[in-house]
């Protein structure tokens, strides 16, 4: 069954339904020794809801099981804690940010090791690699700055050196990119984003390629951490997974476009979008992408007030984070991420949406051409 089909179709449905039910019950009833009578016990160790969204997720990205998350980060630091004590684990440099805060504010204390390095230079990442590496961590494309890791090669190092793969595939969304066939242990994904596709429900999961210990690990990190995807958020999450693919089609046509009227504009010192032949990783991002997804960010030639008075120019543009959803938002991301991020001062983040992209070139032109 091909991928669109398998968003709408997967699990079967129950009671004829063609719709499925949101279930907001906390609890279900069990025998008196706690027998499991109907599958479920409690809304924390797992409902009907998520159940519904974790199979279609897993069906989707071509693995045994995925485990749904309040959130992208409490799937995100639900995985660290599952990490063995005395490990370490390798971040790529240019991941989402709140993620390498994580790393510096709390590993240590837990007994891993974090550590930094560009995972596009494949020999540095090797080099920077010993035998306490457990997790190489990376992100592709990475938020902002849109560069790209080979995930080929890294699953290949990460075989050589006995260490697991973790990818954070929420920009490319499981439309465009499947880690999971490329070897990927683990694929993550903000469901705040496209999945959700409407800037209106947040979550996140991890899907598991091929290891059931490590689905049960993070079950149980879950129901003790308490980082559960409320019922009807997760109704909403599999909703927008029967869009996904329709929806991402229009995201990258409209994001095709808008690159193609900003290459060579005056104002745009750098074009970052993966499909544009600009794109330093263009061959890298065709190889394990079908398209170039919604995402593109700018350098302003002009610098940080250059930047910043194109993103207070636009007028059909909201300046907002988060990304993914029907309307298209742009972000000066430096002012969000605060001092310690190396993204340059004069980038703008545009999640681009669904609108009619004469209308975004338009008014993103118009900025543009007012500084
Ligand atoms: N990963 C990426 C690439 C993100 O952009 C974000 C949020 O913006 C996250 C993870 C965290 O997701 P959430 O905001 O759902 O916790």
């Amino acid at each position: 069954m091909k991928p669109e089909t398998q968003a709408i179709h997967v699990p079967q449905r129950q009671g004829g339904d063609i719709a499925p039910a949101v279930r907001l019950t906390t609890t279900f009833e069990h025998g008196p020794a706690n027998e499991l009578t109907h599958g479920y016990v409690y809304v924390r160790h797992g409902n009907p809801n998520s159940a519904d969204l974790e199979a279609r997720l897993a069906a989707l990205e071509g693995g045994i099981d995925a485990v749904s998350f309040a959130s992208g980060m409490a799937a995100g630091v639900a995985m660290l804690h599952t990490l063995p004590r005395g490990s370490t684990v390798v971040f790529h440099d240019t991941i989402y940010f709140d993620f390498l805060t994580v790393g510096r504010r709390f590993l240590r204390d837990w007994g891993i090791t974090p550590k930094v390095v560009d995972f596009r230079n494949l020999d540095a990442l090797r080099e920077a690699c010993d035998d306490t590496v457990s997790l190489l961590w990376f992100e592709t494309p990475t938020n902002p700055t849109i560069d790209l890791v080979d995930i080929r090669g890294v699953v290949q190092l990460a075989a050589d050196i006995g260490a697991k793969t973790f990818v954070d595939g929420t920009f490319a969304s499981p439309a465009l990119q499947r880690p999971l066939e490329l070897g990927v242990d683990y694929v993550m994904h903000s469901l705040t984003k496209y999945i959700g596709g409407h800037s209106d429900v947040q979550g996140g999961a991890v899907v598991v390629r091929d290891d059931a210990d490590a689905v049960a690990e993070l079950r149980q990190v879950r129901k003790l951490t308490g980082g559960v995807l409320a019922p009807f958020n997760a109704w909403l999450a599999a909703r927008g997974l029967h869009t996904l693919h329709c929806r991402v089609e229009k995201h990258c046509a409209n994001a095709m476009a808008v690159a193609d009227a900003l290459a060579g504009h005056a104002r745009v010192e750098t074009l970052r979008y993966p499909f544009h032949a600009s794109h330093p990783q263009f061959e890298l991002a065709r190889s394990q992408m079908s398209a170039g997804g919604g995402m593109l960010s700018i350098d302003v030639a002009g610098g940080r007030e250059a930047a910043l008075k194109v993103a207070g120019v636009l007028k059909l543009i909201a300046n907002a984070t988060s990304l993914g959803g029907t309307e298209t938002l742009v972000e000066h991301r430096k002012s969000i991420e605060g001092p310690e991020t190396t993204t340059p001062e004069n980038l703008l983040r545009f999640s681009i949406g669904l609108e009619h992209a004469d209308d975004l070139i338009a008014d993103i032109r118009a900025a543009l051409d007012s500084v």
